[in-house]
Parts: C-alpha cells; structure tokens; sequence
C-alpha cells in the first residue's frame, strides 16, 4: 500500500505510481493495507490483483523489505511474506470461508527474490 509513501520519493515519482489502484490522493485506503482484520487484509489484497502496478510494487517492497502492510498483494512481515494469517484467539475446530485470504500469485520474475514465513 502505497497511500503512506511520500510521494516526493524517487521510488514513487514513477509512471507506475499513477496507476495505482491505492492511490486515491487522501489515503482513504491505508486502514485496509495496514490492518490486523482477516476481512481488511482480504480486500487489500484484492484491490491489488487488479492493480496495474502489481509487479514494480511488490518489487520495491521486497527491496525495501517491508515491515508491514499489504504491497504488491502479498502481506509483508518483517520483510517476509506472511503465507497465511490467523485469527486471533483459538483457531476453530471448522476453518471458516471468510478467513481464507485470496492468493494472489507472485510475477514469475519476482518468485525468487520473495522471502516467506509461516502464518501468523
Ligand atoms: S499492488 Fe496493491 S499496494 Fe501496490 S500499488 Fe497496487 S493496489 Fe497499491
């Protein structure tokens, strides 16, 4: 999510940027990017599947090794790309549907570089 980046930055002075499906210019969004809730992270990620700028954004976050947030359409921990997220408290006995996060596939050219850890 790119609505918290400067946009003075070099990184985001990019034609990329202007395609931005995040960027609304009031970072109306950035809630969701940088949420704990399983629905948030879910439509963050959707939004990304289809942003045209899916593929330098998740490129820039891997080399910045993000903290937190989802770029790219993958969710960023510490630099790593969280497989999946759970809940909090007890996990249910029958998964639920809505805490299934959509996959959103890595660009071939990136698989490499990407850094992943098990659910949190
Ligand atoms: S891929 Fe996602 S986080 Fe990156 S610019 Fe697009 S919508 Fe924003």
């Amino acid at each position: 999510m790119l609505a918290l980046a400067s946009e003075e930055s070099e990184e985001f002075t990019s034609d990329w940027w202007d395609l931005a499906a995040c960027r609304d210019l009031e970072g109306t969004l950035t809630r969701v990017f940088f949420s704990d809730e399983l629905g948030d992270i879910a439509q963050a990620k959707r939004i990304c599947a289809e942003c045209p700028a899916i593929e330098p954004c998740l490129s820039g976050a891997i080399v910045r090794r993000e903290p937190w947030g989802v770029w790219g359409g993958q969710l960023f921990l510490n630099g790593k790309v969280l497989m999946t997220k759970r809940r909090r408290g007890r996990p249910p006995k029958t998964p639920r549907p809505e805490d299934q996060l959509p996959e959103i596939p890595v660009p071939i050219n990136l698989q490499d570089r990407v850094r992943y850890r098990p659910a949190s």
